[in-house]
C-alpha cells in the first residue's frame, strides 16, 4: 500500500477505546465500510459501539467476529491488543494487513509535518516540551499520539495544523511502515515491556522502525549518552543531530557553567527549567534540538529567544515527578508513571532530601537490583507493595530498611506518613504498572496525592 491509498473493502477497526472511535470516525468520513469490535463489554465500550452504528458502522462490543476480522481489507488494531489476542492471529492467519490508527492517520494528513518522538522513558515530557515549544514559535502546532489525543482526530481537523508532535510507542510504531518524519527524536532505550516481548531485543527491534523510512534528508535527533541508541541508530541515513547532559553534543548541558547550549551558543540556564531531574534536562535539550533542525528556519538568535522563554514557562506533567505537596515538613512527590525500573532509578538519583521510597504494583519482568545503589544512597525506607512486593524485597533486600504490604494502598500511605520526618521526601516511583490495584497509572497518582492530603 502507498502512503495515500486504503484498500477497497470492509475495514476492520479493533479496539473501542479512544483512538479506535477516532479512526472509525475518520474512515466513515471516507465513506469507508467499518467494522468495529472490542473483546471486553463495558458500559464504555457498549456505549461506542452505539455512537459508531448511529454513524454508520457496524460494532460489536464484548467479542470480535473473527470470520468477519479474516474477510476485512485491512485491520486496525488498538496498541493495546497483544500479537498473539485471537482477533490479531485470526487476521494473519487470513493475510490481512495489520496496522495501526496513526498510520491510517498519517494518510490523511495532507501537508502537516511531523516530529516524531520515542523511546523508553521521557517520550510524553519530550512531546509535550516539541509543541510547547513549537507554539511558543507562533506555530499552529499539536501534541498527538500516544500522549493521549489520537492522531485519527488531528486528521479530521480543518484546517489541519502545520506541525504535529507525535508520541509513538513501540507497539504503535510496530504497525506504522509509512511513517516517515521530519524530525525523528530518540530518547533512550532500556529493557521495558518484557511482558510482551520475548526478550529486549524484539523490544529495541520496533523502536528501530522509526527509522524505517530513513533517507539522505532525514533528521534525526539522538541521545549522546545511551550507547544502546547509538547502536540503534548507526547505520540510518541521514543527518544526526546529538544531545548530551554529560559532554559537548549539538544540544548540551554545561554542568560547569549552569546552562543548557545549543549549537555552540547559550540557550538557558538550568535553574529556569522548572523541571526536576537532570532526565529532564535531556528531555529539554531533545526538544529544542529537534524544533531547531526541523526547518531552516529555525535556527536564528530570535528563534533561540522564544524556545528559551518557552522552556522557562513549561511546568511538570501530573505525575511524573510532580511535587503534590508539603505537610508538616515531608514532601510528597507523585512519579506514578514511572512504571519500569529505569524511569525509577533516575527518579531516586534525582532525590534531594533522604527519602521514603515506594515501589511495586504489577511487575513487568525486570530486576530491581539495578536501583540498589542509588537506594543506598538517598532512601532511608522503602514500603514494597503489590504483586511485585515479594520480587522487590528479594531484589532489594540488605539496601535499604523494607516493609511489605500486599494491596492496601491506604496502609502503604499511612506507614509512610509515620515513617517520614520533617524534611524528608515521600516518593511514590513504582517501577511497575499499576493494574494489580488500580485502573491505570493516573488513579493511583490521583489517590497518593488525596491521601498525601488528608
Ligand atoms: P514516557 O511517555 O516515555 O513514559 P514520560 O515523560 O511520561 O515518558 O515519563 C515517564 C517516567 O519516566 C516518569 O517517571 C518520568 O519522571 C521518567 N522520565 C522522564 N524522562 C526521562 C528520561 N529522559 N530518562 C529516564 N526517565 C525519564
Amino acid at each position: 500500500m502507498s502512503r495515500q491509498e486504503l484498500p477497497d473493502g470492509e475495514i476492520a477497526v479493533l479496539g473501542l477505546a479512544k483512538s479506535g472511535m477516532a479512526v472509525a470516525r475518520l474512515l466513515l468520513a471516507d465513506g469507508r465500510a467499518v467494522y468495529a469490535s472490542d473483546s471486553v463489554a463495558s458500559p464504555a465500550t457498549l456505549e461506542n459501539a452505539e455512537k459508531l452504528k448511529t454513524i454508520g458502522a457496524d460494532a460489536t462490543s464484548g467479542s470480535h467476529d473473527l470470520d468477519r476480522i479474516g474477510r476485512a481489507s485491512l485491520v486496525v488494531a488498538s496498541p493495546g491488543i497483544p500479537p498473539e489476542a485471537p482477533p490479531l492471529k485470526a487476521a494473519r492467519g487470513a493475510g490481512v494487513p495489520i496496522v495501526s490508527e496513526i498510520e491510517i492517520a498519517l494518510r490523511f494528513l495532507k501537508s502537516s509535518r511531523v516530529i516524531a518522538v520515542t523511546g523508553t522513558n521521557g517520550k510524553t515530557t519530550t512531546t509535550a516540551l516539541v509543541g510547547h515549544i513549537m507554539r511558543g514559535l507562533g506555530l499552529d502546532a499539536v501534541d498527538a499520539g500516544n500522549i493521549g489525543t489520537p492522531l485519527a482526530d488531528i486528521a479530521l481537523r480543518d484546517p489541519q495544523p502545520a506541525w504535529i508532535a507525535l508520541e509513538m510507542s513501540s507497539f504503535q510504531l510496530h504497525d506504522t511502515p509509512g511513517l516517515t518524519p521530519a524530525v525523528g527524536v530518540l530518547t533512550n532505550l532500556s529493557p521495558d515491556h518484557l511482558d510482551r516481548y520475548p526478550t529486549a531485543t524484539e523490544y529495541y527491534a520496533d523502536k528501530a522502525l522509526l527509522f524505517a523510512n530513513a533517507s539522505d534528508g532525514s533528521r534525526w535527533v539522538l541521545n549522546a549518552d545511551d550507547a544502546r541508541v547509538g547502536v540503534l541508530a548507526a547505520d540510518v541515513a541521514g543527518d544526526k543531530y546529538h544531545f548530551s547532559i554529560r559532554g559537548v553534543a549539538d544540544a548540551w548541558l554545561d554542568s560547569a557553567s549552569g546552562w543548557l547550549m545549543l549549537f555552540g551558543e547559550p540557550l538557558i540556564e538550568r535553574s529556569e527549567v522548572h523541571l526536576l531531574g537532570d532526565h529532564n534536562v535531556a528531555n529539554a535539550l531533545a526538544a529544542s534540538l529537534a524544533v531547531s533542525v526541523a526547518d531552516t528556519e529555525f535556527r536564528n538568535a530570535e528563534v533561540r529567544g522564544r524556545v528559551r522563554r518557552a522552556l522557562g514557562s513549561f511546568n511538570p506533567l501530573a505525575h511524573r515527578l510532580e511535587i503534590v505537596g508539603e505537610y508538616d515538613g515531608v514532601q510528597w512527590i507523585n512519579d506514578s508513571k514511572a512504571t519500569n525500573v529505569s524511569s525509577t532509578l533516575v527518579a531516586v538519583e534525582g532525590m534531594r532530601r533522604p527519602t521514603i521510597l515506594l515501589l511495586g504494583g504489577r511487575h513487568k519482568g525486570e530486576p530491581y537490583t539495578a536501583l540498589a545503589d542509588a537506594i543506598r544512597k538517598r532512601v532511608k525506607h522503602v514500603i514494597a507493595f503489590g504483586e511485585a512486593g515479594p520480587i522487590v524485597e528479594n531484589d532489594l533486600a540488605g539496601t535499604a530498611p523494607l516493609d511489605r504490604f500486599e494491596s492496601n494502598f491506604e496502609s502503604v500511605i499511612e506507614r509512610a506518613r509515620e515513617l517520614a520526618a520533617p524534611g524528608d521526601a515521600i516518593l511514590l516511583s513504582p517501577a511497575c504498572s499499576s493494574f494489580d490495584m488500580f485502573k491505570n497509572y493516573e488513579e493511583r497518582g490521583a489517590r497518593f496525592r488525596q491521601l498525601a492530603a488528608e
